[in-house]
C-alpha cells in the first residue's frame, strides 16, 4: 500500500500534482534514498514556491528517506531507526509518494509507469534508484528467484536491519560474507552486541580495495582481538541454515545467520529496458545527463567517467548540481568527478584511506613512507608525489588522518617531514595557511570546509545542531563530529552528545 505526504496524486492521465503552477516544470524523481531526497531538498531551497519546477518523487521503500550510511550504527545500536531520518522539506513544489515502485519508462512520451496502476508525465526525469545487494551465487544463500535463503541477509535498508538483529542474538554466531568496509562495520556492530562472528573475504586481503595488505594484517588483528575471527582469500562454498558456511577448504563456521556484504549492483534496469545507454551504472555526463537528454541519473545507479558511486558525497553533489540546472539557478552547473576517501565506522577502530596505496599503484617517482606497529595495531603509509599527498592508510593515527586527508583535498604541499606528518604532528596547517590554499574540509560529504564553521559561527551559531542546521556539517556519515566539537570548543562554543543523523 502507497503513502502519500502532502500533495495527493493524480490519476492517470491527470497533471501530476493539482496544487503545480501550470509554468513548473514537471520533474519526476524515482527513489527516495539518499541521494534522491538531497536533490528533492536542494531543489526546495532553491525554487522554495514551486515557481519554476514541480517535484514529485517516487520510492519503493515505505518509510521516509533516511541516511543510510548510519544503518551500520543502527546494527551497532548506536542509533533507532528515528534518529537516522532525513528532512523532508514542507515546500508547496514538491510531492512525495512513498512505497510506490516505478516498473517502466517511456521515453517517447515522458512517462513513467508506476506499480500502483497510475503514471507520471514528465518534462524532465531523474533516475535516483541506488543499489541492491548482489548476492554471490553459492548454494543456500540465495534462492532460484533471487530472495535470500534461509537465515541470510543482506545490509541494504532499514528492513535488512531488522531482519538482521532478529536473527543475530546475542551469544549467536553470525558469519559476515564479504570483508570491505561493509562487512567489516556490520562484523564490528554485530561484535559489540555480543554475537560470535567471523568474516569471510575471498580476496587475499580485507578491504582490498583500499588498504595494502601490511595494513589489513593490523587490522584483522584489530578484529580478532574483538573476538571476531577473519578468513581472508577463503571461497565459501554453501551455506546450511541451522549450520554455518562450508569453506572450500573443507571447515565449516558456525552460523544462526550469514550477513552478505559482498558487492552492490546499480539498479539500472528500468534506463535499460527504455533503450538508455547503462554499464554497470547509468551512462551519464558531466551535466548528469544519460544518452536521453531528458533523464538524469545520480547517485549509486549512475555511471560518470569520474566515479563517485557507492559513496554519498559524489551522489550529494551531484545532487546539488542537477538541482541548480533543472531549477535554472545555474544551469552550467557541472559535476567533475570524486576523490574518494574511506573511513572506517567501527567503534574503537581509526582507519581512514584515500588515494594510491596499493603496492602496484605506486610508481618509482612516488615516495612512500611507512610506519608499522603491529604490537600497538597502528599502521601509517603515506604516499607522495612531486610534493602533493596521493595517498594514505591511516590506522590508529586519527590526528595524522585528519591531517593528511586536509592536505589531499586542498593539494597544498608537504612539508619536509614527512614523518611528523605521520605521526600527526602540527606542521600540515601551518604549510596549508602559508601556501594561501583552499580551505581545509572538516565535513567531506557535505563540503563544508573550515571557513564555513567558522562563519557559521560568527552567526550565532554555538552549538553542533545549530552549526549542523547551518551548513549541514556532521549530518553525512557522522565522522567530522569529533573535528566539529573540537572547533567549536576552540571558538569558545558548546558542544553536544546528540546523535547525528
Ligand atoms: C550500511 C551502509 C553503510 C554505508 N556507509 C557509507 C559511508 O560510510 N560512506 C559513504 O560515502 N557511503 C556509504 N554507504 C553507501 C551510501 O549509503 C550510498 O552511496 C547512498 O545511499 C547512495 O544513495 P542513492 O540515493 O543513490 O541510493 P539509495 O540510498 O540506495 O536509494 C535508492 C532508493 O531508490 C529506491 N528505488 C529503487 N528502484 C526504484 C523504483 N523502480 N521505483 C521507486 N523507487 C526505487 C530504493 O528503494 C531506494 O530507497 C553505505 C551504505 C550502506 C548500506
Amino acid at each position: 500500500m502507497s503513502t502519500v505526504q502532502r500533495v495527493s496524486e493524480q490519476g492517470p492521465s491527470g497533471p501530476n500534482a493539482p496544487g503545480r503552477r501550470p509554468s513548473a516544470r514537471r520533474i519526476v524523481v524515482v527513489g527516495n534514498g539518499m541521494v534522491g531526497a538531497r536533490f528533492v531538498e536542494e531543489v526546495a531551497r532553491l525554487d522554495p514556491e514551486g515557481e519554476r519546477v514541480h517535484v514529485t518523487v517516487v520510492g519503493a521503500e515505505h518509510q521516509p528517506a533516511y541516511n543510510r550510511v548510519l544503518l551500520s550504527g543502527v546494527v551497532a545500536g548506536d542509533y533507532t531507526p528515528d534518529q537516522i531520518r532525513l528532512p523532508v522539506p514542507q515546500t508547496p513544489g514538491v510531492s512525495v509518494r512513498l512505497g510506490v515502485g516505478a516498473t517502466a519508462l517511456d521515453t517517447a512520451e515522458r512517462r513513467v509507469d508506476l506499480d500502483d496502476g497510475t503514471h507520471l508525465v514528465y518534462d524532465e526525469l531523474v533516475l535516483a534508484t541506488g543499489a541492491r545487494a548482489a548476492f554471490p551465487p553459492i548454494t543456500g544463500v540465495s534462492a532460484p528467484d533471487g530472495e535470500p535463503g534461509e537465515g541470510v541477509t543482506a545490509l541494504r535498508d532499514l528492513a535488512d536491519c531488522e531482519r538482521l538483529l532478529a536473527l543475530a542474538r546475542p551469544g549467536a554466531p553470525v558469519v559476515v560474507l564479504g570483508g570491505g568496509v561493509l562487512g567489516l562495520e556490520a562484523a564490528r556492530g554485530l561484535a559489540g552486541r555480543g554475537a560470535r562472528v567471523s568474516v569471510v573475504e575471498s580476496s587475499p586481503w580485507i578491504m582490498r580495495r583500499q588498504i595494502d595488505q601490511s595494513a589489513a594484517r593490523v587490522l584483522a588483528d584489530c578484529y580478532e582481538d574483538l573476538g571476531v575471527s577473519v578468513h581472508s582469500w577463503r571461497v565459501a562454498s554453501r551455506w546450511i541454515p541451522g549450520t554455518g558456511l562450508v569453506l572450500d577448504d573443507g571447515r565449516v563456521l558456525p552460523g544462526d545467520a550469514l550477513v552478505v556484504t559482498a558487492g552492490v549492483r546499480g539498479n539500472i534496469e528500468l534506463a535499460k529496458e527504455a533503450g538508455i545507454e547503462v554499464e554497470h551504472g547509468v551512462l551519464v555526463d558531466d551535466f548528469l545527463a544519460t544518452s536521453d537528454a531528458r533523464v538524469h541519473a545520480i547517485g549509486d545507479c549512475a555511471q560518470h567517467p569520474g566515479g563517485g558511486a557507492g559513496l554519498v558525497q559524489p551522489g550529494w553533489e551531484q545532487a546539488s548540481v542537477l538541482a541548480s540546472r533543472l531549477t535554472g539557478a545555474a544551469p552550467q552547473a557541472r559535476y567533475a568527478g570524486a576523490r574518494p576517501l574511506t573511513r572506517l565506522k567501527a567503534q574503537g577502530i581509526e582507519l581512514t584511506a584515500f588515494g594510491l596505496v596499493q603496492e602496484e599503484e605506486l610508481g618509482p617517482q612516488v615516495e612512500t613512507v611507512t610506519v608499522s606497529d603491529p604490537h600497538g595495531r597502528r599502521y601509517a603509509k603515506l604516499a607522495v608525489s612531486e610534493d602533493r599527498v596521493v595517498g594514505a592508510v591511516l590506522l590508529g593515527f586519527p590526528q595524522a588522518a585528519a591531517s593528511l586527508s586536509q592536505l589531499y583535498d586542498t593539494g597544498a604541499p608537504v612539508p619536509a617531514d614527512r614523518l611528523a606528518l605521520v605521526q600527526g604532528l602540527p606542521t600540515a596547517a601551518a604549510q596549508e595557511d602559508a601556501a594561501g590554499a583552499a580551505p581545509a574540509l572538516v565535513c567531506r560529504c557535505n563540503a563544508v570546509s573550515r571557513d564555513d564553521i567558522e562563519q557559521a559561527w560568527l552567526d550565532g551559531a554555538r552549538t553542533r545542531e545549530s552549526i549542523a542546521e547551518r551548513t549541514r556539517a556532521t549530518t553525512g556519515c557522522g565522522g567530522c563530529v569529533r573535528d566539529v566539537n573540537a572547533l567549536l570548543a576552540g571558538m569558545g562554543g558548546g558542544r553536544s552528545t546528540e546523535p547525528v543523523g
